[in-house]
């Protein structure tokens, strides 16, 4: 079982990877940002309340995220067999890691290790400026980029201590050609299994 987390700051290039990860080991690639937009499109409660919040730069509530991610584990899993699972903008609180142990251990599953994409904030503004010329996404712009960033350091870097105390937290320098970063991915993942 390969379980990872791909973490880092918001244009640390966590989808990329994670696609790139997922495509070479077969694994589950389970997006946060990605299940919210599509409850944003299906219009449901739980997209109305996303939709707000995404476009602002802020977080969706703990509780929701916590029962969104364990849902989502629960029904893929049910019908197919993975070796492993890719946790893509998730846990983004300290409350959301300490609530996965939780979910983790009902699965029986273990996180392998968290990998921190580091880039400098500058190339961080610049990837999301120039997605966002294209993405379409409502938080792609300079306002709401700042806002993320802010939030991040806030909220979303402390989560590395949770698994730096578990021997669980690998630092990967993400910047560059996107098959160089995938390069030193791999090298941290067969280091790890
Ligand atoms: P992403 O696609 O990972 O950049 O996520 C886009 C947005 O979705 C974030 O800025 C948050 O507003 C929301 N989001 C995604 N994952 C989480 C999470 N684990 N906890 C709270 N909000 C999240």
């Amino acid at each position: 079982m390969l379980n990872i987390i791909v973490f880092g700051a918001p244009g640390s290039g966590k989808g990329t990877q994670s696609t790139l990860i997922q495509e070479k080991y077969g694994l589950l690639h389970l997006s946060t940002g990605d299940l919210l937009r599509k409850e944003i499109a299906l219009k449901t409660d739980l997209g109305r309340i996303a939709d707000e919040l995404i476009s602002k730069g802020q977080l969706v509530p703990d509780d929701l995220m916590i029962d969104m991610i364990d849902k989502a584990i629960e029904e893929k899993t049910a019908t197919d067999t993975y070796t492993g699972i890719i946790l893509d903008g998730f846990p983004r609180t300290v409350a959301q890691a300490e609530a996965l142990e939780e979910v983790f251990k009902k699965h029986n599953k273990n996180i392998t290790v968290l990998l921190d994409l580091m880039v400098d904030e500058q190339e961080l503004i610049d990837r999301l400026i120039k997605r966002g010329q294209t993405s379409g996404r409502s938080d792609d712009n300079l306002e709401t980029i700042k806002k993320r960033l802010v939030v991040y350091h806030e909220k979303t870097k402390p989560v590395n201590d949770h698994y730096k105390k578990q021997n669980k937290h690998a630092v990967v320098n993400g910047s560059g050609d996107i098959d160089e970063i995938f390069e030193r991915v791999c090298n941290v993942l067969e280091s790890r299994v």
